[in-house]
């Protein structure tokens, strides 16, 4: 068997192109574009590439981006202020503080300071609530994202024994209530887990998002499984990668996302989809 492979950089395209065609209509009717703050604290590398992606995925859909570029001496209490600036900001509609942060900022206490109306990544804890209650409004862009790849697919996810590797508060934890709101009956694996490769091979569905390269064997998926791989690892020779043993599990899975050209596009498409939401919601009270 050789899986079908799940395009998410052709989904999330598709799903671009949705946005779009959604915000110029607003503009036809008078009604403004939606606003995203964008906030980048210092120059890492990987940070610098994820933010030049979002702000070039605002500008082919038609959302204002505005930039906060700072240094990374920026204090708490400063960043914190900037938010309460935005919170303000009623051409503001989404905020995202890019992580990493600097060790002497706490991420919950940014995290929790953004107004839940405007938390377009979907880690407020009030959002993650929602989403545990069945209520979802924003939704934890990576998750979401990797049920409208699987929806795309026509993939039926009701009654799938499903099983998601990583438990982190803004991938692996709200991928498991997203399983769950699907359908699906979810087993959470992380560093403690006794047994992975056993959990897995009794999996329809794996999702893969524990930042270890290679960690899933391809010799674990059951035969005709779904396996999505959200990780993304830069190996020593500079390429990036996944969690799973590509080659070897898309000979046994039957349907299969790569790394890179899978979940990553999904998420950009997903958080803006999320801020075009944002003000919608904010439009409808
Ligand atoms: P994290 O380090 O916060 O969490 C990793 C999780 O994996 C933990 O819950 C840990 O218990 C679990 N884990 C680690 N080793 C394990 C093992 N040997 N067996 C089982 N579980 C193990 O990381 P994160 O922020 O959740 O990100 C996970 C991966 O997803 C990273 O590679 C990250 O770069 C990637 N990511 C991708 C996207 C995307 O858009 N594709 C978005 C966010 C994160």
């Amino acid at each position: 068997m050789t899986a079908q492979i799940i395009d998410g950089k052709a989904i999330a395209e598709n799903l671009l192109t949705s946005i779009k065609t959604r915000i110029s209509n607003r503009l036809q009717t008078n009604k403004r574009a939606p606003g995203l703050a964008v906030i980048l604290l210092g120059a890492d590398p990987a940070s610098s590439i994820y933010v030049r992606n979002k702000r070039l995925a605002c500008e082919k859909v038609g959302i204002i981006s505005k930039a906060y570029d700072l240094p990374p001496s920026t204090t708490e209490a400063e960043l914190l202020a900037l938010i309460e600036q935005l919170n303000n900001d009623d051409t503001i509609d989404g905020i995202l503080v890019q992580a990493p942060l600097p060790p002497h900022i706490k991420d919950e206490h940014i995290i929790e300071c953004i107004s839940p109306s405007k938390d377009v990544d979907g880690f407020h804890p009030y959002n993650i609530g929602r989403l545990a209650v069945r209520q979802p409004t924003l939704r934890s862009c990576t998750p979401f994202g990797v049920i409208k790849m699987l929806e795309a697919s026509n993939i039926n996810l009701m009654g799938l024994d499903a099983v998601v590797v990583g438990v982190s508060n803004h991938v692996g934890r709200p991928m498991t209530l997203e399983l769950l709101l699907a359908g699906c009956t979810v087993t959470s694996c992380h560093r403690h887990t006794k047994d992975l490769a056993k959990v897995i091979r009794e999996a329809d569905l794996v999702v893969a998002a524990a930042g270890k390269p290679g960690l899933i064997q391809g010799e674990w998926i059951k035969p005709g499984a779904i396996v999505i791989d959200i990780g993304i690892n830069r190996l020593q020779d500079g390429r990036i990668a996944g969690d799973v043993d590509f080659n070897a599990a898309k000979s046994r899975a039957g349907w299969i996302s790569p790394v890179p050209g899978g979940v990553g596009p999904m998420t950009v498409a997903t958080l803006m989809e999320n801020t075009l939401l944002a003000l919608e919601l904010q439009e409808s009270k």
